[in-house]
């Protein structure tokens, strides 16, 4: 098999530029390979996490939102082989191309959270960082009677950065809402240092954090869960060094660490070292793989320092196109990507901050107002806005 463009991945960002290649011109080879059959829009996990909106509503048929005219190849990418040009599937298959695209997204590490993957949906441990768990999340959210919630998020880099805090914005809200929050205390134990990157959004959120009296641990990585005492173990980073701090929960809400494809880690296209070590290494500005001309990466795989966010592909995948459509010309490429990212920050139900912003973690707003402000037209963007935006111009290449 040989394609002119291969792509790897059907997710936001695979199914985004096989579509605005399509528009480019109609007469490449363009091949996906992607396994799942069904894609998701992972955005919505937050809010059917707070019973929002149903987990249907975040899930269509693949074939749904594959582009006309491009070869889905419904099978699993093993290996890159990117000094011969061609990828291995797991069906033992090779696939040749003249251009590659990685965009397999990340993974999620469940098993480095000891005790995490034996208790997941269970003992009052959830996550929305799954289709299933984000429902069950809500379960646990509506049935919590009261006592220590924690809510966690580890020191990789992870997608949306923003959602760990979203949930439990949300969910305290639900305690209020339930009457229980005064027997509760509601806790943000995380692996990072700050509240959020971009100061002016992260005053904005230390004012919700005091008005919501939530409890902030900063260091502090989950390693360990005990789910018979409903203990939580953490490794926390002091000057001295490392310290194993246990606290009792009676729910807790899990991001684990995340880390890219084994698949991507394991070949030449990745960082080989520094702490991005593993993610793609790409030009940050025009997302052409460092190592091989012919390859561009763009979406959660890359190692590059922007929030990792359905946001971002949406100006990652015209620079993606841009350049790989100049460079197979031999001209130069002029496509190029500022790090803009996006995180609506859901503060309660009809509240939110944009949060907007580039590689240099300046505030990049879109409206003509306040966005470090909470509000209900932003919330309402988030709820039906976007979803519609994604669903209906970025799969098809129009936005
Ligand atoms: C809870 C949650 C909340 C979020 N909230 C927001 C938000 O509010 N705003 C926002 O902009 N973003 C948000 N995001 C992030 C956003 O969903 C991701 O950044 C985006 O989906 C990444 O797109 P991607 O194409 O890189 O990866 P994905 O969309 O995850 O797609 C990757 C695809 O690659 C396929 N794949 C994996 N391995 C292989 C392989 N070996 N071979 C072939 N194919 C493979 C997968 O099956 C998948 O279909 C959120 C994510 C989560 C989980």
């Amino acid at each position: 098999m040989r394609h002119q463009i291969l792509i790897i991945g059907g997710g936001s960002a695979g199914i985004s530029v096989a579509a605005r290649l399509r528009r480019r011109d109609p007469s490449l080879s363009v091949a996906v390979i992607e396994p799942s059959e069904v894609h998701y829009y992972q955005p919505y996990w937050t809010l059917v996490g707070a019973g929002i909106v149903p987990k249907e509503a975040s899930v269509r048929l693949e074939s749904s939102v594959m582009p006309r005219g491009v070869t889905w190849i419904r099978d699993r990418v093993e290996r890159i082989e990117p000094d011969a040009n061609a990828v291995v599937l797991s069906s033992g298959q090779r696939v040749e191309y003249e251009q590659l695209v990685v965009a397999p997204g990340l993974r999620i590490d469940w098993e480095k959270v000891k005790g995490l993957k034996e208790t997941l949906g269970k003992n009052g441990v959830c996550s929305i960082y799954d289709y299933q768990q984000a429902e069950k999340t809500w379960e646990m959210i509506r049935t919590f009677q009261g006592g220590h919630a924690i809510f966690t998020a580890p020191a990789t880099p992870i997608k949306c950065g923003g959602a760990p805090q979203k949930i439990m914005f949300l969910a305290e809200e639900t305690f209020v809402q339930q009457g229980i929050k005064h027997n509760s205390q509601v806790s943000f134990y995380t692996g990072g240092g700050v509240i959020f990157g971009v100061k002016v959004y992260a005053d904005a959120l230390q004012k919700v954090a005091d008005r919501k009296d939530l409890d902030y641990k900063f260091k502090h990585d989950l390693h360990e869960i005990r789910p018979e005492s409903r203990e939580a173990v953490f490794c926390k980073t002091t000057d001295a060094g490392l310290e194993e701090v246990v606290v009792k929960y009676d729910l807790l809400h899990v991001v684990p660490p995340m880390s890219a494809p084994a698949f991507v880690q394991e070949s030449p296209l990745a960082l080989q070292e520094g702490p991005l070590k593993g993610w793609m290494a790409v030009d940050h500005t025009t997302l052409q793989s460092t190592t091989h001309p012919n390859v561009f990466g763009l979406g959660d795989v890359i190692g590059t320092p922007n929030a990792k966010t359905g946001a971002a592909i949406r100006k990652q995948a015209p620079t993606v196109v841009t350049n790989l459509l100049a460079a197979r010309q031999h001209l130069t490429m002029t496509g190029a990507y500022d790090g803009y990212g996006s995180c609506p920050l859901v503060t309660g139900r009809g509240k939110l901050i944009l949060a907007e912003f580039n590689y240099k973690n300046e505030a990049t707003p879109s409206f003509p107002f306040d966005q470090a402000k909470e509000r209900y037209d932003m919330y309402l963007l988030k709820r039906h806005g976007l979803p519609f935006l994604y669903w209906n111009l970025m799969l098809k290449g129009l936005a």
